[in-house]
């Protein structure tokens, strides 16, 4: 039977590679939401076009790499360590990630970053139209092109280009800002423009989507419709796609043993306390300090509380190597410190802070033990952690404190507790209120994310969004 050809292009790889020999590889699989969304579609075929995360300068390494992850339907890009460094960790990183999250340019050397912002967009450009030969390469007639995420903007133009025909459909996996933070960026109208050589433009919330549509009509004069935005008689396609998890897999794992083992070694460890979970990358935009400033807050206003409660952070490391992350560190570090000096006692502490993963086993089974997640993103694209959290509470049925500014929010709603986080006050007492909240409104709000978890999977959100890029044109047909 036809299947639809996918091919889905995102910076990276779900593959990473180690390099084993001179003409051998290592592939270790990441199974991150988008690979495991994928893999749960059947109806497509789906190859990927990305970088493997390794620097692969010579030919024998790079033409040995490719074959072997053609055996995952995997297509390597190369890029060397200079337009990496320019492209992903400069305009990327420094410019486009905290931007779209609100934090400006990095503090430590924004003037830096001003002189040296010319030649990374340069390089960002370069870097697209990399990925776009290499898509050009394997693309077959009748393929659909799903570019992702804020990496590879200039990708839909860099295809439409070489191929007017080809059907392109552009996601983006952060939140995309106010059109006044947008109007700040050099190079505003160039990724605008970019974007809109997409048929179809997508965002996790309504919001983003509008922000988007703000920054086209205000930005470049384009005229916004209820569909999205005319250029020249052109409709390009903006809609909200809210992500999903694959919440089989985190409904399974809560019943394999191994996992029931670690559940029931956290159990013992923590008995007669109840348990709050933070898992975070160690990213400015989770609000960890805040969180942290807020728990403090609580256990200073509900003495009663302090030895009845523990608060796990997990803290995954990320960009170790860029100072603001470091001071970041450094930070979380000396509050946690503080707090545990304040309110610890010989034989415990109220803060138990990781700065590592988890493999996946432990993290169901700490998520399945908790009894109040505690998420404070200070801005977040969606936020897929609170969604496994809710997936492995089938019978605990805990309380979910979530940020507003976590695109999560706008879809889970009235089933979680929304917090503003930077109101220390505000979040103190959103704790005071899980943790003592009767059993029939913890069930109530427990069914609500639930059944919103279970039912919008990443499966579907990948279905919806392949299926609107192919949409694209029987409708415009329609309404010539
Ligand atoms: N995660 C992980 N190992 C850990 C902690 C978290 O693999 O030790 C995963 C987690 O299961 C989730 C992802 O990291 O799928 C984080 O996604 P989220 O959307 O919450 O935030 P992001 O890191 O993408 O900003």
């Amino acid at each position: 039977p036809f299947k639809q050809r996918l091919l889905v292009v995102a910076n990276r790889l779900p593959v990473s590679a180690v390099r084993k020999g001179e003409a051998s590889w290592q592939l270790d699989v990441s199974a991150g939401g988008l690979v495991s969304a994928l893999l749960g579609v059947t109806e497509f075929e789906t190859r990927w076009i990305g970088w493997a995360g390794v620097n692969v300068p010579d030919e024998i390494g790079q033409k040995s790499l490719t074959e072997s992850l053609a055996e995952k339907r995997c297509v390597p890009v190369f890029l060397d360590e200079d337009l990496v460094n320019l492209y992903y960790n400069g305009y990327c990183n420094n410019i486009l990630w905290p931007l779209f999250h609100y934090l400006g340019l990095p503090q430590e050397d924004w003037l830096a970053t001003i002189c040296s912002f010319e030649s990374q967009f340069e390089a960002y450009k370069k870097a697209n139209q990399m990925f776009a030969d290499v898509v050009n390469e394997h693309y077959q007639e009748g393929d659909i092109v799903w570019c992702h995420d804020y990496h590879l903007m200039f990708l839909p133009k860099c295809l439409k280009e070489a191929n007017p025909n080809m059907k392109v459909g552009w996601f983006l996996h952060t939140p995309f800002p106010s059109s006044e933070i947008h109007r700040t960026m050099p190079s505003r109208s160039e990724l605008l423009t970019a974007v809109l050589a997409a048929d179809l433009v997508g965002f996790h919330t309504y919001d983003y989507a509008r922000h988007f549509m703000s920054a086209c009509t205000r930005i470049l004069g384009l005229e916004g419709t209820p569909e999205g935005v005319e250029d020249q008689g052109r409709l390009i396609r903006v809609a909200a796609f809210p992500i999903g998890i694959d919440s089989d897999r985190f409904t399974r794992a809560i019943q394999l043993p191994q996992v029931k083992n670690h559940i029931k070694e956290f159990q013992e460890r923590f008995a007669g306390r109840k348990v709050m979970l933070g898992v975070d990358r160690l990213d400015m935009i989770k609000g960890i300090p805040q969180k942290l400033l807020a728990f403090e807050k609580f256990l200073e206003d509900n003495p009663n509380w302090r030895d009845k409660v523990v608060l796990l952070q997990i803290a995954v490391p990320t960009r170790t190597d860029v100072p603001e992350y470091q001071k970041l560190t450094c930070q979380v570090h000396e509050i946690v410190g503080r707090i545990n000096g304040k309110f610890g006692t010989l034989t415990t502490v109220p803060i138990h802070h990781l700065d590592r993963s988890l493999d996946f086993h432990a993290l169901c089974a700490l998520y399945a033990i908790t009894d109040v997640a505690l998420i404070t993103s200070l801005r977040d694209g969606m936020n897929l952690v609170s969604y496994e959290f809710v997936a492995c509470q089938a019978s605990k049925k805990g309380v979910l404190i979530l940020s507003e500014f976590a695109g999560a929010a706008q879809s889970l709603g009235a089933g979680a507790l929304l917090v503003n986080p930077w109101n220390v006050t505000e979040v103190a007492s959103s704790i005071s209120y899980a943790l003592n909240m009767p059993s029939d409104e913890r069930e109530k709000r427990h069914n609500h994310n639930y059944m919103h978890v279970t039912t919008h999977t990443s499966q579907e959100w990948a279905e919806t969004f392949v299926r609107f890029v192919e949409l694209n044109d029987t409708v415009v047909e329609a309404e010539l």
